[in-house]
C-alpha cells in the first residue's frame, strides 16, 4: 500500500506542477547533495540571436549567413533557428541544400549550391560543397584552423557569455569514418565566417542559485557550449562547479563524477541530449516542454518550466519526510 503522506504529497506535487515519476527519488529529494542543471534552455532561455559576425577576407557578412543560413536549413536546434531568423532579417535569398546532417553536439552538415559564391569553388563540377556549421567540438573533428582574427573575436564574445559557431567549407570526406562514434566524416574544413549568438540567463536562474545555496546544496552545470560561455554565465549566478564542452554522450559521466565524490546528486535537464544524465542521477528532474526522451528519463517532471519549481521540489520532500517520522 502506498502510505498516505506520500499520496497526499505527490497529489500536492502534482498541483504544484510537479508530475512524480518515481515516489523513492522524490522522497530522495530532501538529500541531495548537488543538482546539475543544464545551461541552454534551462539556466538560459536558450533563444539565441546572432549579434555578430566576423568573416575570412572576401567573404562578406551577407554571404556567411546564406550559405549557414543553407546549412541550417532542416535543424531544430535554437541556434539553427537564430541563423535562420538573422539571414530572414537582412532579406538574403538562402541557396538550396541537401543532404543536412546532424553532428551530435557539434553542429549540422549539408550539401550546398556555392556556384555564385565568391571565393567559390566547389568540390565537383555542378558546383556542390560541404559546407558546415558547428561549435568548438567541430572544429576539432574536422581539424579546422581558426584564422587570428577569427580567434579574437570568439574570445571578446565569450567573456561576453555569447556562444560562437563557425561556417566550415569543403572538407575532404573519408570513408574510414567511424559514424558511430560521430567521429571526423572530413578533415581540413576550411573555416570562413564565425557568427557571435546571445543568449539571455532566465530571470528565475538567480534566484534558484540562492535559494539551493541556502539549502545547502551545490549547485553545477553542465553544457555542450564552450567554456568562456560556461564560465560566464557560472560566474554570472554564483555556480559552484562547471562541466563544459561536454558531448553528449559524455555528460552522464560527469554526473557520475560528482557521485564518485560521495555526493547525491540531481540532474536538470530538457533536450534529448540530457537524457543519459538524468538516468544516471539520483533524482531525474525534466523541466518544462522537455523532449519525450527527457521525460521519460525522468523520475520527476517540472510541467511549468520554472526552475524554482527545483527548489520547491527539494522543500516538499523535507516536509513530507518530517511528516512521516
Ligand atoms: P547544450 O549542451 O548547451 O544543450 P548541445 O549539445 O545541443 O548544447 O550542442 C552543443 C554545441 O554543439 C553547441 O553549443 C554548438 O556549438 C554545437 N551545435 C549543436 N547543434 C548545432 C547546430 N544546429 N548549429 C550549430 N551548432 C550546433
Ligand atoms: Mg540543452
Amino acid at each position: 500500500a502506498i502510505p498516505l503522506v506520500v499520496a497526499i504529497n505527490t497529489s500536492l506535487a502534482a498541483r504544484n506542477g510537479m508530475l512524480v515519476r518515481d515516489r523513492i527519488a522524490m522522497e530522495e529529494a530532501r538529500n541531495l547533495d548537488a543538482i546539475v542543471f543544464d545551461k541552454t534552455g534551462t539556466l538560459t532561455e536558450g533563444e539565441h540571436g546572432v549579434v555578430g559576425v566576423a568573416t575570412v577576407d572576401g567573404v562578406d557578412e551577407d554571404d556567411a549567413l546564406r550559405l549557414a543560413a543553407a546549412v541550417e536549413g532542416d535543424s531544430e536546434h535554437m541556434i539553427a533557428r537564430a541563423i535562420r531568423e538573422a539571414a530572414a532579417e537582412r532579406d538574403l535569398s538562402v541557396p538550396d541544400a541537401t543532404g543536412f546532417e546532424a553532428i551530435k553536439g557539434r553542429g549540422v552538415r549539408a550539401t550546398v549550391d556555392v556556384s555564385g559564391f565568391p571565393g567559390g569553388s566547389s568540390d565537383s563540377a555542378d558546383g556542390d560543397s560541404e559546407v558546415y556549421v558547428g561549435g568548438p567540438n567541430l572544429l576539432t573533428q574536422l581539424d579546422s584552423e581558426i584564422p587570428p582574427h577569427l580567434r579574437r573575436f570568439a574570445d571578446e564574445a565569450g567573456q561576453n557569455a555569447q556562444t560562437v559557431v563557425y561556417l566550415v567549407r569543403g572538407g575532404e570526406r573519408s570513408e574510414s569514418s567511424d559514424e558511430a562514434s560521430g567521429e571526423a566524416a572530413s578533415r581540413g574544413g576550411e573555416l570562413v565566417a564565425a557568427f557571435a549568438m546571445a543568449d539571455v540567463i532566465r530571470e528565475e536562474s538567480y534566484r534558484v542559485v540562492d535559494a539551493l545555496h541556502d539549502l545547502g546544496i551545490e549547485v553545477a552545470m553542465l553544457t555542450g557550449d564552450s567554456q568562456d560561455v560556461a564560465d560566464a554565465v557560472a560566474d554570472e549566478l554564483g555556480i559552484d562547479t562547471v562541466f563544459a564542452e561536454v558531448l553528449p554522450e559524455n555528460k552522464d559521466e560527469k554526473v557520475r563524477e560528482l557521485q564518485d565524490r560521495g555526493k547525491l546528486v540531481g540532474m536538470v535537464g530538457d533536450g534529448v541530449n540530457d537524457a543519459p544524465a538524468l538516468t544516471r542521477a539520483d533524482v531525474g528532474i525534466a523541466i518544462g516542454s522537455g523532449t519525450d526522451v527527457a521525460v521519460q528519463s525522468a523520475d520527476v517532471i517540472l510541467v511549468k518550466n520554472n526552475p524554482m519549481d527545483v527548489v520547491r521540489l527539494v522543500k516538499l520532500s523535507e516536509a513530507s519526510y518530517r511528516k512521516m517520522q
